[in-house]
């Protein structure tokens, strides 16, 4: 009616028309820009003990024409909700894949590139058929390749989960569960899963040399990990104090701003060959 209308519209405040105008703005402008191919993959090594290329996580930037390089954190979450992040999903994963065929074909030694999928992205009935063709198209190993999945994702739907670890472990890729520590996941479904590795989240690494609490947290997973076979990397490793207290604890696997910051392909080109006998 009339009048419910009128009174609905007494709860549209302003502020939230506009917030709900830059969401459809920003949404449109994404549809766009996947279109048109405007974003880029940043990859930031992984170091093992002996400060040696262990692996590289992709990361995702938006090239935007105007407003330069704008992070993830700015649009996965609206890429998430409106489901683009299923397109943006899939051109990640081929755009990884060739990348790492062209470093390759250059002469290379590549280790390892992990890639993040969001919820919606592994839920779709074809990830796995997706993953597979963009090895097929690339003509990469799978082995090259590793998927990091969230706690949260994990526990969505555990026997979904559990079937669609199982086939990318046969097809040889590797699974990793990122920010450890900030789901809710318990020991019970971590021993159900076919993993490779646990990434320690940052916000127990930033205060790990000051706040004892998040010290103890730590060795724990750590020693957790060992006991179920798992490699574990630290992350946000950002100060010598820091990757000093993971290696005493035994962490084995480091990725951070004290060692590299994300870099463009070429850089990360140039970070391995500075690494690999040529
Ligand atoms: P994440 O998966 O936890 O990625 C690690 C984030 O920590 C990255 O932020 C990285 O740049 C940042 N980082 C690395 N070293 C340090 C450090 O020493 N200190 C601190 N404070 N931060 C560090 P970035 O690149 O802005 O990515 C943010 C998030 O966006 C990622 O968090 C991930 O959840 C999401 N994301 C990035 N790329 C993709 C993608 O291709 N697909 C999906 N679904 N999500 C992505
Ligand atoms: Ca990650
Ligand atoms: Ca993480
Ligand atoms: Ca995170």
């Amino acid at each position: 009616s009339k009048a419910s209308g009128r009174n609905s519209i007494s709860f549209f405040h302003p502020s939230m028309q506009e917030a709900a105008d830059l969401r459809i703005k920003m949404e449109n402008e994404l549809r766009e820009a996947i279109d048109q191919g405007h974003f880029v993959l940043n990859y930031q090594a992984q170091f093992g003990a002996k400060n040696e290329i262990i692996g590289a996580e992709a990361l995702i930037r938006w090239q935007h024409p105007q407003k330069g390089l704008i992070p993830p954190v700015e649009f996965i979450k609206i890429a998430e909700e409106s489901r683009l992040i299923l397109q943006l999903g899939r051109w990640v994963i081929m755009e990884a894949c060739l990348q790492i065929q062209s470093w390759q074909q250059n002469g290379l030694i590549v280790p390892r590139i992990a890639i993040n999928v969001s919820s919606n992205q592994f839920r779709q009935s074809n990830f796995v058929d997706q993953i597979e063709h963009s090895l097929k198209v690339s003509g990469i190993t799978p082995d090259c390749l590793e998927i990091e999945l969230t706690e949260h994702v994990v526990i969505d739907n555990i026997e979904d989960t559990i079937e669609k670890m199982k086939a990318l472990k046969a097809l040889g890729l590797s699974i990793s569960i990122d920010d450890f520590g900030t789901g809710y996941s318990s020991l019970a479904y971590l021993k159900q899963l076919p993993l490779n590795q646990l990434k320690i989240d940052k916000s127990f690494v930033r205060d790990i040399s000051t706040d004892p609490n998040d010290a103890i947290i730590v060795e724990t997973m750590i020693d957790m990990a060992k006991h179920l076979g798992l490699t574990m990397i630290a992350e946000g490793v950002e100060t010598a104090e820091q990757l000093a207290f993971l290696k005493s604890k035994g962490c084995t696997g480091f990725q951070g701003y004290y060692f590299s910051h994300p870099v463009t392909a070429d850089q990360f080109a140039e970070l391995l060959s500075e690494q690999s006998p040529q």
